[in-house]
């Protein structure tokens, strides 16, 4: 049974998809089966992975509308699975809002190829709408990506209450793997301050830092990962150390 990766954060710009991708990216090379899923409208996590989501007939939306997962999902060259997103996915909130069981329908869906995979990331969109719930409601674990500035704090206070909320009400199993500082920069005493200052105040664990690095710029523009397109770079390097984290608390 494949276990359930959220990366989550309702702030946009924090690398959720950068981090999805690319962690994605890592536990496929450590021989892992990996299937991504894009659940974000702007569908970057789809476009980084190589494929136009203005090209596709199907996405993750025609999922939630009761199509068979099996026939959305797309191979990829960095190896990961993807279950992609269209801009359709806007609707998903809307679509979802009156449905019963609505927490449950990524759930469900995934269901049907858990034992193909042994990891399934969801990729969040920056909101804390149903389909975010939805993400956290099929979740084995949580990874909050969290830009080491001040005004990031922003807002995960409020992310943490909607976790705790989800835990109690919808899905016990939920674990917070914990805060993923992103877009790091070691030289500055501000990020430092920020990165020391993650763990007393929210009480979870703070993943290694990912370095800001020019290579996440280039990646998404040739459609794979950084792993692929800067093996030695040091983003590289820290998204391996990462899946190697996560394997090992598994
Ligand atoms: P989110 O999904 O949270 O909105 P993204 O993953 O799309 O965030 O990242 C936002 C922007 O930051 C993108 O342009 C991405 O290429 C860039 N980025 C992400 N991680 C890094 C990093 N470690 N160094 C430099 N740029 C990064
Ligand atoms: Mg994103």
């Amino acid at each position: 049974m494949a276990r359930i990766l959220a990366l989550a954060n309702q702030k946009g710009g924090v690398a959720k998809t950068t981090s999805a991708v690319n962690l994605a990216a890592a536990l496929v090379e450590s021989g892992q089966r990996v299937l991504l899923v894009d659940l974000d409208a702007q569908a970057c996590a789809t476009f980084c992975l190589g494929w136009d989501p203005e090209d596709l007939e199907l996405g993750a939306m025609d999922v939630l509308r009761g199509a068979a997962i099996a026939e959305v999902i797309l191979k990829t060259a960095d190896g990961v699975d993807l279950l992609p997103a269209r801009i359709d996915l806007a609707g998903a909130d809307q679509l979802l809002a009156t449905r019963s069981g609505r927490e449950f329908v990524v759930r469900d869906a995934l269901a049907a190829v858990a034992n193909d995979y042994d990891w399934i990331v969801i990729d969040c969109s920056p909101s804390l709408g149903i389909i975010t719930i939805n993400a956290l409601a099929a979740a084995d674990d949580v990874i909050i990506p969290l830009q080491c500035e001040t005004l990031s704090h922003r807002g995960v206070g409020q992310l943490m209450e909607t976790i705790t909320d989800v835990k109690r009400l919808i899905n016990p199993r939920l674990r917070v793997l914990g805060i993923l500082p992103t877009l790091y920069d070691g030289r500055t005493a501000h990020a430092k301050a920020v990165l020391n200052d993650l763990g007393p105040r929210y009480k979870v664990e703070v993943l290694a830092p990912i370095t800001r690095s020019i290579r996440f710029a280039e990646a998404p523009a040739v459609g794979r990962s950084i792993l692929a397109t800067s093996p030695k770079s040091k983003g590289a390097v820290e998204y391996r150390a990462l899946a190697k984290v996560i394997l090992r608390k598994n």
